[in-house]
């Protein structure tokens, strides 16, 4: 028979008192490693289909649709249980599931954005230098510069013809499709180069796009090669040089969505800052089975890495008017729903790198495989620009994830005075709803290729399907 030890005083003692995390894969219930996986192989999906805010929408779109969501009519009555989304301008998207108890008493908002960091095409793109034909981009967010040459970029958007016909171009994405690159100094004449400081290695001007490089026929002339472009853009989608003024196209990392180590723990992917979390609060919704006590919102917005401004970021009244729209159905004012509500501005953190330890604060840091990351505050220096959440409001989120079994961390992003970040929660607190920041830690975050852990991925799933159904203020 084996002797039970005696745990001794200073063991029990630590035990009680003292807060030590474990890592999430020795905290998984029966079962549930494959259910990350099964998770995971859907938001690989997403992914792949959804590289732009656009293509986000139009994905989600159809699940909402496929698990019964249909078009909000303003004025129509609401009761519990009905599906509803709005579709933003192609580019925003919110959906609500009505819960049993009327909007006075609140509701369960998680709200991500679908917008990432990109190469977007100016206005007047196109030009040939010495019979090679390029694109001039405008970068989108926050890059550093230099990781977006020498990869291989796919184009994505919409045309808009003078007869205000539209096109949708997606090039580089299927087998056998041409793609695209930005190109870098070779390191045998990078002397100068080398010398410069990491904002000014690639300029902001350099991110020229490379697209062709063959003349148009024989006749002598100047700009072959770039009338050759044009033939075949013309071609393949009826458009003409000036088409470009009114166009959104961005280049975008062709890869998709991989797993990566030998254990296959991991997604390396494009775009997964905030598609990560975008995901998890769609799937948490779609996947709901019992009418919530509260109405569950899901909010995929767009423009959060360029300040959530304009019709289609968080800081747009296109956000009020749906929720003042479902609030009417009710007879509830929306000041008083606003103030009942609760929302977590779902969005990723900086997952703890061993490479570059010296930008982390260990004590404060997320770390890959420990869960959903809860901040109670973002922002830069003295909290400066963040939406600080007060302290019941982490015990609502703590008490939920706990009784529910979801594997969560709290942790901020980076060491103070090293930089910072904020999300959309500061424009969801200003509306007077109670917001908390979670979301999944990154490794390479704004990265075209970053990485997330799945066990991660699929806690903040799980996180955001315990609020929907759980929280309770009270
Ligand atoms: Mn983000
Ligand atoms: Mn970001």
């Amino acid at each position: 028979m084996e002797e039970k030890k005696e745990e001794s005083l200073l063991q029990q003692r630590k035990k009680a008192l003292c807060f030590a995390p474990e890592n999430g894969y020795d905290r998984l219930e029966e079962g549930e490693t494959d259910r990350i996986d099964a998770y995971c192989a859907g938001y690989k999906t997403f992914l792949d289909e959804g590289k732009t805010e656009r293509e986000c929408v139009q994905y989600a779109l159809s699940q909402a649709e496929a698990a019964g969501f249909r078009p909000l009519v303003p004025g129509e009555p609401l009761r519990a249980g009905d599906k509803v989304y709005w579709n933003n301008r192609g580019k925003s998207l919110l959906l609500a599931v009505i819960g049993q108890e009327d909007l006075s008493h609140g509701a369960v908002i998680g709200a991500a954005h679908i917008d990432s960091p990109r190469l977007d095409l100016k206005q007047n793109p196109l030009y040939e230098e010495k019979e090679l034909a390029y694109c001039k981009t405008h970068y989108y967010g926050g890059i550093k510069k230099y990781q977006w040459t020498t990869i291989p970029l796919a184009l994505h958007g919409l045309v808009v013809r003078r007869d205000g016909s539209t096109v949708t171009v997606r090039i580089g994405e299927d087998p056998g499709d041409p793609q695209f690159t930005v190109g870098d100094l070779l390191p045998h004449l990078a002397g100068d180069q080398a010398k410069k400081t990491m904002g000014s290695i690639v300029s902001a001007e350099q991110l020229n796009l490379f697209v062709g490089s063959r003349p148009f026929g024989s006749e002598a002339g100047s700009d072959r090669v770039k009338l050759a472009v044009l033939e075949l853009l013309h071609e393949k989608y009826g458009m003409v040089e000036e088409d470009f003024l009114s166009a959104e196209l961005m280049a975008v990392p062709a890869a998709k969505a991989v797993d990566i180590g030998l254990d296959r723990s991991v997604i390396g992917a494009y775009g997964q800052d905030d598609r990560v979390c975008a995901y998890a609060c769609l799937k948490a919704l779609l996947d709901l089975d019992q009418t919530p006590r509260r109405t569950a919102v899901c909010v995929l917005a767009d423009k959060e890495e360029v300040g959530s401004l304009g019709v289609t970021g968080m800081q747009s009244a296109a956000f009020d008017v749906f929720m003042s729209d479902l609030c009417q159905s009710q007879g509830v004012a929306l000041k008083r729903c606003y103030e009942a509500s609760f929302c977590l501005s779902a969005d990723v953190t900086a997952a703890y790198d061993p490479n570059f330890a010296e930008a982390y604060e260990v004590r404060n840091s997320a770390f890959f495989n420990y869960g959903v990351c809860v901040s109670k505050y973002t922002g830069a220096r003295g909290k400066s620009g963040a939406s600080d959440a007060s302290a019941e409001l982490v015990g609502q989120v703590r008490r939920v994830f706990a009784d529910q079994g979801v594997v969560w961390q709290l942790a901020e992003l980076g060491k103070t005075d090293q930089g910072g970040g904020g999300t959309v929660a500061c424009y969801m607190a200003n509306r007077n709803i109670d917001t908390i920041d979670a979301g999944v830690p990154v490794l390479s975050m704004h990265a075209p290729f970053e990485t997330t852990a799945k066990l991660d991925c699929y806690m903040a799933y799980k996180g955001m399907r315990a609020l929907y159904v759980c929280h309770d203020p009270a």
